[in-house]
Formats: structure tokens, C-alpha cells, sequence
């Protein structure tokens, strides 16, 4: 099967003036097609008038007007104030910014409409930028609702307009689902909806078309996801095609590993293992999305599948986005393994020059598995025999990254993980092009952690928490405020809640790590806490990912009001990694406005990632969460993820239909929605 060609023709491209080429290319449009899915953003009812004397309040009205003066003013700043009137009253037409052209249609004597929100100004009746058109006298009202197009400066809505009734009278409509999908599906036809939408013919309900929950565009976003998931499913079967080594091990050393644990695996561990192990056998690259909630265990997994890898004679990557996990895990991994034979290089930022180039000459050479940060796919770093790229933490990293790890093999397979819990549906949309396995099980013998929620203003009580804990042998961490605007700021914060706490903890040893430290410093400072010999580790969220401290059994977080919820839940997976029972204690201020007192709630109330991430996204939607992973998702201008969920779940069956039964409708549909856009996908 083809699943990388281009046939499908061409749309024609705009014709239109140069300087107007441009500015339509700025948004994206470039061809017929590309026109013809503009959608308007919002219509605007210009079918009526409106006397200039009721013209006022929060609803914008159209006005007709004729132009009595027309005066530049530079005080305060630079503006066009144009003074008109109709028969009932006289209004303020005020522009700041303005073209010679637009100036030239408001000299005196102009009779126009102008389209705004009417407000009471220093002259009465003002807008403030309406939008207007010059017109003849008796000239008619339109009958329909007027589109208003997403546009960019000095693209005027009416050429738009124009442009798009060009295309919907001479463009390719013709349908590109499957009638038979179309007519189960019951979604309208193409033609029609964008017809509809374009020009929705009179007496439509604005509201119904504002709310987008119309037919007509249930059928455009339906074919705007199902075009995301063609190009994603796309990109996964083409990467199917291409041979990657076949891993099968010839030893024992997966065996000898487990037998070195001091623990057996989880259910869930044993079932990801086996999908894992079965794909790396596989003559193409596994594409494989290890989830599991903080604590779930992934490492573990990791390292058996990276062991797959070494018994069948080839190497092991394994990328992490901080130095303080990348050598957590480093250590690790080396513990595992190397009594069993296995050499392990280390490839960090922080490397003096000698032990570099040593570990660089292990890494072209007999290196088995080699564990390190971003510097593993730096130039000048050649791996020997890579075979099993593993990025942890994958949302960390760039697209571009991740695909740099690859290219350091000759098409390896892909282990991925993340702790990033995602709903469902997103999920599908982000991660359409991986197979996803989930870690839903934790260890057995963890004690749940208690959350509390302590208001400021009893921060004495939660000093006296971090007291007893330590009395009681255990370690705590206290997590300064997130201020995004300032990383220097954030530094004096934790500088200061260092401070406070050492004079509060006399007998205690208070450590502190923040991301201005060296990346040696950090690491000595995280070493002494593991080993047991700092009390209390004051922190910026550099402890975000991965950290483990088994004997950490208290989480302080101040401002935890600040934190994304998935933060707040990572942050507290630091602790409850042993045998002793944990507190994490979220500091607010207050007071609370309701969103945040609803999302403390939230993490006050459940334990569970996925549940914490489905809640998050019903009361933040799905913006948040992009930063999760860029692809597909810059693909989707009209479908809400979360509102259009159900539409997701058709879209990538339908996809999956179309790529085996009819792929040449998948191309030309790809060709509609994508056409150039599709470039921003690539994993
Ligand atoms: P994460 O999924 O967050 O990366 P880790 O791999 O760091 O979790 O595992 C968390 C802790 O649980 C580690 O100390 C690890 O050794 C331990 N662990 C992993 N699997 C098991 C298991 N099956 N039983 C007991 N402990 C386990
Ligand atoms: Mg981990």
C-alpha cells in the first residue's frame, strides 16, 4: 500500500494581486481550497439598522450614517475622530490607527454603515474602530448574516468575503467521506455545509451558529479531526514500512535482572513488557507510549526492554530531560545492571573534556546502554549499534529532539514514556500516531498520601509537621512558590523560605536546589538528600520529574494555588515512594477565586493522574495541555477536544477505513483540510 504519495491534484491557487497574495498566504491561504475552509470566527447581523438615539448598549449595532467632519487629533495619542449623524441623533467615530484609504471614505459628506458596540463618550454617542463601508443612497440591507472572517492587518473582511463567494460558486466541493460513512454518521453534506456557513441564508439563529453545534459544523469539524487522524495514522504506517532490527534476545539477562530485584513485577508491568517485547521482535521500529501514572514503575519496564535489546546484540538509549533524572536513572540502571555484565555509558552536558571523550569512545564502541540527557543527540556522538531509542519524560522534549535521538540509529525502535496523564481523547488526537501502552496498576505496599490544605496565614503548623517528621527519621521537601513572570524573583523566594526555615530548623540540616545551581552543584546537593544527610530539601520545581527518595515522606508545596494540577500531582508522586506513610501539604493564599478553589479541590480529592487530568480539562479545556505534545494538535482550527470528543472516536475509526479501503478520497481529503499545513506534523 501507498501510504506516502501525493497524488491527489493540486487545489488552484488564489488569484488575486500580488500584495493581496501575500497577505492572504500570511494566514494560510494559498489555494481555492484553502479558502473555501476559511470559516467566518462570528457573523454579524447587518440586515437592520439602527437609529443613531437607540443605538446604545452591549450588543454591537449597525448605524447608517453621512460624515459631517473628519479631523486628525494628536492628543493624547495620534486619531481619526470622525463626527456623524443620521435624522434621530449625532455620533463619534474614533480611530487609532487608520489607512489613507479609510480616510479618504470618511470625508464629509460620506454616507456610510458602520458596525459596533455604541458607548457613551466625551461627545455622546461614540465607536471606538467600527467596522464601515461607504454607501449610495437606498442603497438595500443585506438579507443574510454578515461572516466575519479571521484576518490579519490590512486584509479588509469584505475582500474575504469576496474571495470566498469566488471560491464557493467556482471551487471543488465535491465529497470527499465515503457516502456509506456519511449517511451512518448522518452528517450533512460538504457542499452544503459550507455553503451554509459561508452564507448562512436568512433568518438563521446567530446564536445556534455561535454555539457551533449546527449540523453544518459538526460536519466540518468531523472532517477536520478526521483529517488530523489520516495524517497522523499516515505517518505511523509509513513508518511501518521502513525495517528496523529484529530483537530477540539471546540470553538470559531480562531473567537475571528480574532475579536481582528485590521485588517482583506488577501485573501491569508484566502485560507492558510483553506488548514491548513483542514489538521489539518486530522487522519494522516500534512507536510505543509507555504511560503510567508517577511511581507506576516505568523504569523497570525500560531497562527490560533495553535488556531485549543488548541480548540480541545491539545498544540501548535512554534520554532524560533533567541532569538530576538523567542521572538518577544512570545510577540506577547501572546498579541493575552492571553486576550483570552490561557497560554503561553516561553522556551529560556537565562532562569535563577527559571523561567526555571517554564516554563518547564507549559510546561508538562497546557500550551497551547509554544514559544521559539532551547530550545524547549532540553532533559528534555516534552510537555503535543503536537499536532501542528510550525517551523518558517524552513531553520534555521537542519533536525535533526526539527525532534527533533516532537518527542516531539506523531506525530503531522507539520506547517513549510519560507520566503526563491525559484523557482519553486527547490522547487519541496526540498520540494518534503511537501505540500506547498504560501502566494502571501502582506496586503493591505503597501507602496512599494524605493531602492537606493549610491556608497561610498556618504556616507554624506546618513548620511543626516538618519537625515531627524529621523526628521520626524521615526527610521532607519544601517547594517554593512558581513565579513565572521572574526567574530571579523565584530565586529570592527560595533564597528567603531557605533562610526562614534554617532559623526555624536549628538542629536540622536545610538544603537548597534551584535551577540557577551548577549542574554538578545540583547533583551534590540531590546526592546528600538521597543519601540522608539533608533533613529538608528547599526546592524550586526542579524536583518536578522523577526524583526518588524512598525515605522523603513529606511534600510541602507554598502557593500551590500557582501550580498546574498536573504539576501539584507529579510534585506529590515525590513522596509515598517507600513504606512510610505521607503527607503532601499544599500552602494557599488567599483568598481563592473560584477556579482555584475548585482545582485545589481536585487534587485535595483524588490520587489518581488520569481522573486529576480528565477533571482539570473539564474545567480548563484542552489549551493547557498542549504543551503535552505539539503535533496533530496545531492541526485543529474549529474541533474542541473536549467538546468534540465523540466526534474524535468517529474520525480515527473512519480514518483507519480510509486508509485501507479508500485511500485515494484520503488524499484528496488530507489535501483539503492539510494541504500545507500538514508540514506542522512530525513525530
Ligand atoms: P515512574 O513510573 O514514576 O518512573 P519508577 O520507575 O521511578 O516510577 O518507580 C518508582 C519506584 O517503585 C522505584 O523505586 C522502583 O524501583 C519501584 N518499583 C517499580 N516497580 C516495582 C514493583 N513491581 N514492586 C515494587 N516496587 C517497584
Ligand atoms: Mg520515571
Amino acid at each position: 500500500m501507498n501510504t506516502s504519495g501525493a497524488s491527489a491534484p493540486a487545489s488552484p491557487p488564489i488569484r488575486a494581486s500580488e500584495a493581496l497574495q501575500k497577505k492572504l498566504a500570511k494566514i494560510g491561504l494559498h489555494s481555492e481550497a484553502d479558502l473555501l475552509v476559511h470559516l467566518p470566527l462570528r457573523y454579524e447581523d447587518e440586515t437592520r439598522i439602527t437609529p443613531v438615539n437607540r443605538s446604545f448598549g452591549n450588543e454591537p449595532v449597525q448605524v447608517e450614517v453621512v460624515v459631517q467632519s473628519n479631523e486628525i487629533q494628536f492628543r493624547p495619542r495620534r486619531q481619526m475622530i470622525v463626527r456623524a449623524a443620521d435624522e434621530s441623533g449625532e455620533i463619534t467615530l474614533r480611530f487609532f490607527s487608520f489607512y489613507p484609504n479609510q480616510q479618504a471614505a470618511l470625508s464629509e459628506g460620506s454616507r456610510i454603515r458602520a458596525f459596533g458596540e455604541v458607548r457613551g463618550g466625551f461627545f455622546g454617542a461614540e465607536m471606538v474602530h467600527p467596522r464601515f463601508r461607504k454607501v449610495g443612497d437606498d442603497e438595500p440591507l443585506p438579507l443574510e448574516l454578515t461572516p466575519i472572517y479571521p484576518s490579519t492587518a490590512g486584509l479588509a473582511n469584505s475582500a474575504l468575503q469576496k474571495l470566498i463567494g469566488k471560491a464557493l460558486t467556482v471551487g471543488d466541493m465535491s465529497e470527499t467521506l465515503p457516502e456509506e460513512v456519511r449517511q451512518r454518521l448522518k452528517l450533512p453534506g460538504l457542499a452544503r455545509s459550507l455553503r451554509f456557513l459561508h452564507t448562512p441564508p436568512p433568518g438563521t439563529d446567530l446564536d445556534t451558529l455561535h454555539a457551533r453545534n449546527h449540523p453544518a459544523w459538526r460536519r466540518v469539524k468531523f472532517d477536520e479531526v478526521l483529517a488530523q487522524q489520516l495524517s497522523l495514522r499516515r505517518a505511523y504506517l509509513a513508518r511501518r514500512e521502513q525495517g528496523a532490527p529484529v530483537l530477540i534476545a539471546r540470553d538470559d539477562l531480562g531473567a537475571r535482572l528480574l532475579d536481582s530485584l528485590p521485588f517482583g513485577l506488577t501485573g501491569a508491568q508484566v502485560r507492558a513488557m510483553a506488548e514491548i517485547g513483542s514489538d521489539l521482535a518486530q522487522p519494522y521500529p516500534m512507536q510505543r507510549l509507555l504511560q503510567g501514572d508517577v511511581g507506576a514503575g516505568k523504569t523497570i519496564v525500560a531497562a527490560l526492554a533495553a535488556c531485549q535489546a543488548m541480548s540480541a546484540g545491539w545498544q540501548a538509549a535512554f534520554m532524560a530531560p533533567t541532569e538530576i533524572l538523567a542521572e538518577q536513572h544512570y545510577l540506577k540502571l547501572k546498579d541493575w545492571l552492571a553486576p550483570l555484565g552490561i557497560k554503561v555509558a553516561w553522556l551529560s552536558g556537565s562532562l569535563k573534556s577527559k571523561a567526555k571523550r571517554e564516554q563518547l569512545a564507549a559510546t561508538a564502541a562497546e557500550a551497551q546502554l547509554v544514559v544521559g540527557t539532551h547530550a545524547l543527540i549532540q553532533d559528534g556522538v555516534d552510537f555503535a549499534k543503536l537499536g532501542l531509542a528510550i525517551v523518558d519524560e517524552q513531553h520534555r522534549f521537542g519533536v525535533a529532539q526526539r527525532l534527533a535521538l533516532r537518527k542516531k540509529g539506523d531506525n530503531p525502535h522507539q520506547l517513549m514514556m510519560s507520566a503526563t496523564p491525559i484523557p482519553r481523547t486527547l490522547a487519541m488526537s496526540y498520540y494518534a500516531d503511537l501505540d500506547v501502552t498504560v501502566l494502571d496498576e501502582l506496586p503493591p505496599g505503597r501507602t496512599p498520601i494524605k493531602t492537606r490544605l493549610v491556608a497561610d496565614n498556618r504556616r507554624d503548623d506546618v513548620v511543626g509537621f516538618v519537625k515531627k517528621a524529621v523526628e521520626e527519621g524521615r526527610q521532607a521537601y519544601w517547594v517554593c512558590p512558581l513565579i513565572e513572570e521572574s526567574e530571579a524573583l523565584q530565586l529570592q523566594t527560595a533564597q528567603e523560605t531557605y533562610e526562614f526555615l534554617f532559623g526555624q530548623f536549628p538542629g536540622l540540616t536545610v538544603g537548597l536546589v534551584h535551577g540557577r545551581l551548577k549542574a554538578d552543584e545540583k547533583q551534590a546537593v540531590m546526592a546528600a538528600f538521597a543519601a540522608g544527610e539533608i533533613d529538608v530539601l528547599v526546592a524550586t520545581t526542579v524536583i518536578e520529574v522523577g526524583v526518588d527518595v524512598p525515605n522523603a515522606s513529606l511534600m510541602v508545596i507554598e502557593h500551590a494555588e500557582r501550580f498546574g494540577l498536573s504539576q501539584l500531582h507529579q510534585l506529590r508522586g515525590r513522596v509515598g515512594r517507600g513504606q512510610y506513610e505521607s503527607t503532601c501539604i499544599l500552602i494557599y493564599a488567599g483568598p481563592l477565586g473560584e477556579v482555584a478553589r475548585q482545582r485545589l479541590k481536585i487534587i485535595f480529592e483524588n490520587t489518581d493522574g488520569f481522573e486529576i487530568a480528565r477533571q482539570d480539562l473539564q474545567i480548563r479545556g484542552p489549551g493547557e495541555f498542549v504543551g503535552a505534545r505539539q503535533s496533530g494538535v496545531p492541526l485543529l482550527r474549529y474541533a474542541d477536544l473536549e467538546m468534540d470528543a465523540d466526534l474524535v472516536e468517529m474520525a480515527r475509526n473512519v480514518a483507519e477505513e480510509m486508509l485501507t479501503e479508500h485511500l485515494a478520497l484520503a488524499e484528496r481529503h488530507l489535501k483539503r483540510w492539510l494541504g500545507s499545513r500538514e508540514e506542522l506534523i512530525k513525530s
